[in-house]
């Protein structure tokens, strides 16, 4: 369709050094999708991510926000245009309390609007407002980077393994929380180790192999057997 992606990347090319990472990756989210990026250890999934981000420079291709090429912006200024980066641990301050780890900004009324909507993606968040973040258990803590994630209220949200180390039941309860918040038209592009919850809540799916797209699709047109075999096996 002719529906503008609110992140497009485009012929993306990122490397650290002389060793090239990405190599000319093409990717589209569209608005309030959620597109699952898997792939083996070592594809290029976070440094898709910080390229987009713009912590690492694209050395050729695009990244546009809504249409606007943004790819020599600061990753502060992708922010304000509606990007927002999850990274792969949670970057919480221990000693500080929950509502300090979020951060809020603005006038009392936009902050207040701000923190009931994180509430509401975040309901165990709101009871613990005032306890220092190393008091909350580890799925828990993940909730405050995910809360956090929506100060700015963005248009699109790149969760960097999430899931990590944290006990099952926990990952149900962040997944649904995920689901909730792409429900609310929040699009999400998904890096996840648990193929198979990527698969259930994506609409659509990119498998990342030595940097390159090696499938694309939809999870209808795809089984997490035939993932596993065919992109992600151990060789
Ligand atoms: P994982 O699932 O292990 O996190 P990934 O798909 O996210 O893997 P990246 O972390 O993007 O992959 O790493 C891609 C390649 O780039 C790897 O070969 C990695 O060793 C290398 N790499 C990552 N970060 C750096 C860096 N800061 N400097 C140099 N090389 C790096």
């Amino acid at each position: 369709t002719a529906t503008t992606p609110v992140l497009g990347i485009n012929g993306l090319t990122a490397r650290y050094g002389a060793a090239t990472v990405l190599r000319g990756v093409d990717l589209q989210v569209k608005p309030g999708e959620v597109v699952a990026l898997l792939g083996p250890n070592g594809a290029g999934k976070t440094t898709l991510m910080r390229t987009a981000a713009g912590l690492v420079p694209a050395s050729a291709g695009t990244v546009t926000l809504a249409g606007v090429d943004v790819t020599r912006r600061s990753p502060h200024r992708r922010a304000r245009a509606g990007l927002c980066l999850v990274p792969e641990g949670r970057g919480i301050f221990p000693s500080l309390t929950v509502r300090e780890n979020l951060r809020l900004q603005g006038a009392p009324r936009q902050r207040k609007e701000t923190l009931d909507r994180i509430v509401e993606a975040f309901p165990v968040l709101g009871e613990r407002l005032g306890a220092p973040a190393a008091r909350l258990s580890g799925g828990q803590q993940q909730m405050i980077a995910l809360g956090r994630s929506l100060v700015t209220n963005p248009d699109v949200v790149m969760l960097d393994e999430v899931s990590m180390g944290l006990a099952p039941l926990v990952i149900d309860q962040i997944f649904e929380a995920l689901e909730r918040l792409a429900r609310t038209g929040t699009a999400l592009l998904v890096v996840e180790q648990y193929v198979s919850r990527a698969l259930a809540m994506a609409d659509s799916v990119y498998v990342l192999s030595r940097g390159q797209v090696s499938w694309h699709g939809t999870p209808s047109e795809i089984t997490e057997e035939e993932i596993m075999r065919r992109y992600l096996a151990v060789e």
